[in-house]
């Protein structure tokens, strides 16, 4: 039998989807009640913040609270039976890097900007009053706006983005779905070959590596760039979207237990 015992799931798109009824299968939520009664841990790795993760749980009624919440690409979060903690010190460390990085990328940030504002119709993104990332409207502005940044910051290494089609982030190079999740593997004492991973969209890349998860999926809705990554590593395409996706790839996995 498989020796499962860390689930690192995509929310958006993954775990639950916005374009039909219902958000997720109730197949999935019994599949997971499951795992989690034989001792797996459940990892949420979105680009959401803690606060719009708890927003996301309420507004789809997706019933299974996860252990853990990887937000906005980097941070680690754990559920404490009352609220969200920081676990251990890696928010911290993460948000001084992030504070560095944008002193230091200042010009580079005002290039952006001004390339967005002057040649595309995207909106500029904030958090906490900072910018942060842009928002395009159709995918092939986002491809532009991509291409823009990757010729400007050849001069800058540690600058980086993490992009979920149409949702653009800043980030330092050192910060994203996997070495959020290799912290997490850390701090669980769980290590890569024991942790399962799946995502559809760009930002999810960096998980979908045998390096952070020896069992890689992707729902069918994801965008190619994934199912090419998951399927050149030898993990497992889903033929179902979203929901169905994740379960149809966990019984894949997990034929024994879930029988
Ligand atoms: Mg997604």
């Amino acid at each position: 039998m498989s020796q499962i015992r860390l689930l690192s799931m995509d929310f958006d798109g993954t775990l639950v989807r916005d374009w039909a009824p219902p958000p997720y299968p109730k197949t999935l939520v019994r599949t997971l009640n499951q795992l989690r009664c034989n001792g797996v841990l459940i990892a949420v790795n979105t680009g959401r913040t803690i606060h719009l993760v708890e927003e996301g749980l309420e507004y789809t009624g997706f019933p299974i609270r996860p252990d853990f919440a990887l937000t906005t690409e980097r941070e680690v979060f754990r559920w404490n039976g009352s609220f969200w903690e920081d676990f251990g010190e890696w928010n911290s460390q993460c948000q001084q890097e992030h504070e560095t990085l944008y002193s230091k990328a200042e010009g580079l940030l005002l290039e952006i900007e001004e390339f967005v504002g002057s040649k595309t119709a995207a909106r500029l993104y904030y958090e906490e009053n900072r910018f942060s990332g842009v928002v395009s409207r159709t995918n092939s502005e986002m491809d532009d706006i991509c291409q823009f940044i990757e010729t400007q910051r050849l001069g800058f290494p540690e600058f980086a983005y993490q992009r979920n089609a149409v949702y653009l982030r800043f980030c330092h190079v050192a910060y994203h779905k996997g070495t959020a999740l290799a912290e997490l593997q850390r701090l669980t004492d769980i290590s890569s070959e024991q942790t399962f991973a799946v995502g559809d969209n760009f930002n999810d890349l960096p998980m979908l590596n045998l390096t952070f998860a020896r069992f890689l999926a992707c729902p069918s809705n994801a965008i190619e760039d994934v199912k090419a990554t998951v399927r050149n590593q030898g993990g497992f395409v889903a033929t179902q979207d979203s929901g169905l996706g994740v379960h149809e790839a966990l019984r894949h996995y997990l034929p024994d237990l879930l029988a």
